[in-house]
């Protein structure tokens, strides 16, 4: 099967590797704030509330879903308020706008500024881009203050997603005791969230819808419930003859101050001792006591590795958490409101986190690039 790469590039996409992008340039660098300040509005252009996702309007979620209004692919939806543009049901129903509509935007893309691998700058031209990663990353360091849709107030008011210690092993001998995939669950499930989300975080403010995004105070669980996958149970091509591969995931808070990993216990203390009591409870748990005498390889990865090798938003491991307030239409959308052709992909945009999201989110950027606002899949396999 040929990668993504190799498709890429039998299709004429020119590939840069290692490339760490710094900046979107815009057609108009030097703004003109009464431009921005009065933008022409487009078909999805109306207010929201409370959630300030720019995608929809609960008032008028509240009438589709009470049957007052009733929207169709070709007739807008009643409008959020009385002077606002009507919105079309597909994007009540998606979040996905029809970019066939010019953009009322003043300022366009003119492409990026990228560092190459050996750090020499280069400058790209480009009619479209779309950013894949972290968008907090995205619009509060690759775009100025005014061409921001979501700058940092936006974020100040949202939650991110839980960060993880990672652990790498090799571990000598066989470890049976241990199936492909294991999930340790502790019984402390709701104290647990409350530790990693922090009280009146994520778990307090789904139940209470209150206390999304203000400062809370975040530890480890300690038992954690974690995940341990031993991919040697299955292929015995990840390990030597005689020797186990393990990967551990321990679910942390959000906070790169954690720190880093290392190799062989160099990390930051805190992640160490995080990964020596992850080892420890596989082996009081699963039953394999010496588990940690016959460790021959260790690797650890922390918040901050997240923070500073991925650019995610406080060393996140899977981007924005799925609060109410952050989820379908309610999360960022994957369109700049401010800079036109800048679009946004990954797990930080509609529909979220895992892969099989974000291959929804490029799914729903080629969609809106055709002007398609079916609801159905691309007639294409992605
Ligand atoms: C440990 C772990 C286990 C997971 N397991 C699963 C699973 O089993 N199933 C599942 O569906 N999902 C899983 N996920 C979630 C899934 O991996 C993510 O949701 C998904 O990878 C996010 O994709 P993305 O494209 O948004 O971001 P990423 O995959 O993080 O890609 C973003 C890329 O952008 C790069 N980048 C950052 N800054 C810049 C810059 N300035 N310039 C250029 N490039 C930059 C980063 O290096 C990175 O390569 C897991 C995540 C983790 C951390």
């Amino acid at each position: 099967m040929e990668s993504i790469e190799q498709l890429a590039v039998s299709a004429g996409v020119t590939v840069v590797t290692g490339a760490t992008v710094s900046r979107i340039v815009t057609t108009d660098d030097h703004v003109d704030p009464a431009a921005l300040a009065a933008p022409e509005p487009g078909p999805y252009d109306y207010p929201t509330n409370e959630f300030d996702t720019n995608v929809i309007d609960r008032d008028e979620l509240r009438r589709v879903l009470e049957g007052e209004a009733e929207p169709t692919e070709d007739a807008p939806a009643a409008p959020a308020a009385p002077a606002a543009p009507a919105a079309p049901a597909a994007a009540a129903n998606t979040g996905v706008s029809a970019a066939a509509a010019p953009s009322p935007t003043p300022v366009r893309v003119a492409g990026i500024q990228y560092l190459d691998a050996t750090g020499a700058a280069h400058t790209l031209e480009a009619d479209i881009v779309v950013a894949a990663t972290d968008l907090k990353h995205v619009e509060t360091t690759m775009l100025l203050p005014e061409l921001q849709t979501y700058p940092e107030s936006y974020w100040a008011k949202k939650t991110a997603g839980p960060s993880a210690v990672l652990i790498y092993l090799g571990v000598s001998g066989e470890i049976p005791e241990l199936l492909h995939h294991t999930l340790f669950f502790t019984k402390t499930w709701k104290t647990d969230f409350e530790q990693i989300f922090g009280k009146g975080g994520v778990a307090a403010g789904l139940l209470k819808g209150v206390g999304i995004g203000r400062p809370v105070t975040t530890s480890v669980p300690s038992p954690a419930s974690i995940y341990v996958c031993r991919p040697s149970a299955t292929d015995a091509s990840v390990a030597p003859e005689g020797s186990e591969n393990l990967f551990v995931l321990v679910p942390i808070p959000a906070d790169p101050g954690i720190g880093s990993g290392g190799e062989d216990g160099s990390g930051s203390a805190q992640v160490e001792a995080i990964a020596d009591a992850a080892i420890a409870q596989i082996a009081e748990w699963a039953g394999v006591p010496d588990l940690a005498e016959r460790i021959t390889v260790r690797r650890t990865v922390g918040p901050a590795d997240f923070a500073n090798d991925l650019n995610t938003w406080n060393g996140t491991a899977l981007g924005p958490a799925h609060t109410l307030g952050q989820s379908a239409f309610f999360r960022a959308g994957n369109v700049s409101k401010k800079v036109g052709g800048l679009y946004y992909a990954g797990g930080s945009t509609i529909p979220g986190i895992g892969l099989p999201m974000c291959l929804i989110s490029a799914e729903l950027v080629i969609k809106r690039l055709r002007g398609d606002i079916s609801t159905t899949a691309l007639p294409e396999p992605l």
